[in-house]
């Protein structure tokens, strides 16, 4: 058989987005990167040197599912040690429980505008993306995500609290979802930005797990954890799923390194804790400030802020972008604005006073 052309990609693909990193500040003198919704802390010494010991032996893999970190985690989390499986951060277990879970056929439902690696790594999978618009103040509307599922829905995402816009679902509007999901659908919930939250009437995810047999938890240790460049983060599954999650992983995906700075991190929860702190403390002054100075934003749960700029979002970034604070820009829609030190925090501020309307 001769085909005269030279090798091309899936034709699917081309329908899908590229996703596009937070860009580093450009322009400024003192530059801060508030697009990637990163710790802006360095590494705990505890941590650092942790990870400095392990890189003594990277002639060798890591420890296949990262027994000893999982094992860690299960204990601190008090679930079954079989529920827990790590991944090269969470949108790695994210895309191993697509894979897992998804046939050609297959929808995935979730909120949009949501986290951008969620139609990426469905459409990845060869799985169809089911996208239901977010209230108009930034929230997932389940009611309309239960609509939006029919026999070919295999798994829902919903983000809490939600990336780019802020703002958790409520516990008992998840409870009442999951009460209604037909019980052969897997409820993923992600909570990438758990740690940051304060609202009172946030849904307990893991308990859901524990009282459910179709929820799924995904945590990350990218966020308030601090160890983004290590790629590492987890999902709570329910042990027959969690063994199918296994099965479709990148064979050694989780480094040595990670797994180390997982467990050091969890011996220092109570520093990390601090700093997590202070972070929301930062949030706090900010929100406030932008209402002062006349913004009406959705509910900043995570470690990041949301203006819904609409046509104007690509000219503030331009604005920032020149005072050298880096943000994220969704054309059209609105900036995703991280959460970092004062001195960057106050950069954004000073912008945002420009562009009340
Ligand atoms: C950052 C983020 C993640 C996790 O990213 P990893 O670095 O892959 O762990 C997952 N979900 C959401 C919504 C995020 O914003």
């Amino acid at each position: 058989m001769t085909v005269n052309r030279p090798p091309v990609p899936r034709p699917s693909l081309d329908a899908l987005p590229s996703y596009k990193p937070g860009k580093p500040p450009v322009g400024g003198v003192a530059g801060y990167k508030l697009s990637s919704n990163e710790n802006p802390y360095g590494p705990l010494p505890s941590v650092l040197k942790a990870v400095q010991g392990a890189a003594e032996a990277f002639n060798r893999y890591p420890d296949y599912y990262g027994q000893a970190a999982v094992e860690k985690l299960a204990h601190s989390l008090d679930v079954p040690v079989d529920s827990v499986v790590l991944g090269p951060g969470s949108v790695g277990v994210l895309e191993q429980i697509v894979l897992a879970m998804c046939e050609p056929t297959s929808e995935v439902v979730f909120a949009w505008r949501s986290f951008e690696a969620y139609p990426i790594v469905v459409q990845v999978a060869g799985a169809k993306p089911v996208m239901v618009p977010l209230t108009a103040d930034g929230r997932h509307d389940l009611d309309a995500m239960y609509d939006a599922i029919t026999d070919d829905t295999a798994v829902v995402f919903v983000c809490t609290p939600n990336n780019p816009t802020g703002p958790t679902v409520k516990a008992d509007e998840l409870e009442a979802f999951l009460d209604r999901v037909p019980r052969n659908v897997l409820v993923v919930i992600d909570e990438a930005y758990t740690e940051f939250v304060e609202a009172t009437d946030a849904p307990d995810a893991l308990n859901m797990f524990r009282t459910r047999q179709n929820v799924a938890v995904l945590r990350t240790f990218s966020k308030a954890y601090g160890l983004a460049g290590l790629r590492v983060g987890y999902g709570v599954l329910p042990p027959e799923l969690a063994d199918a999650v296994r099965k479709t992983m990148v064979p050694f995906s989780v480094s040595a390194l990670a797994q180390v700075a997982v467990i050091e991190s969890l011996d220092a929860e109570s520093e990390l804790r601090a700093r997590v702190d202070d972070i929301v403390a930062e949030r706090r002054r900010v929100v406030a400030a932008l209402k002062e100075q006349g913004w009406n934003i959705p509910d900043a749960q995570g470690n990041f802020v949301w203006l819904g700029l609409g046509d104007r979002a690509a000219e503030f970034a331009q604005a920032a972008g020149e005072k050298g604070v880096s943000v994220r820009a969704f054309p059209g829609e609105g900036v995703r604005v991280t959460i970092a030190e004062p001195e960057g925090n106050d950069l954004f501020l000073d912008v945002a006073r420009g562009f009340v309307s």
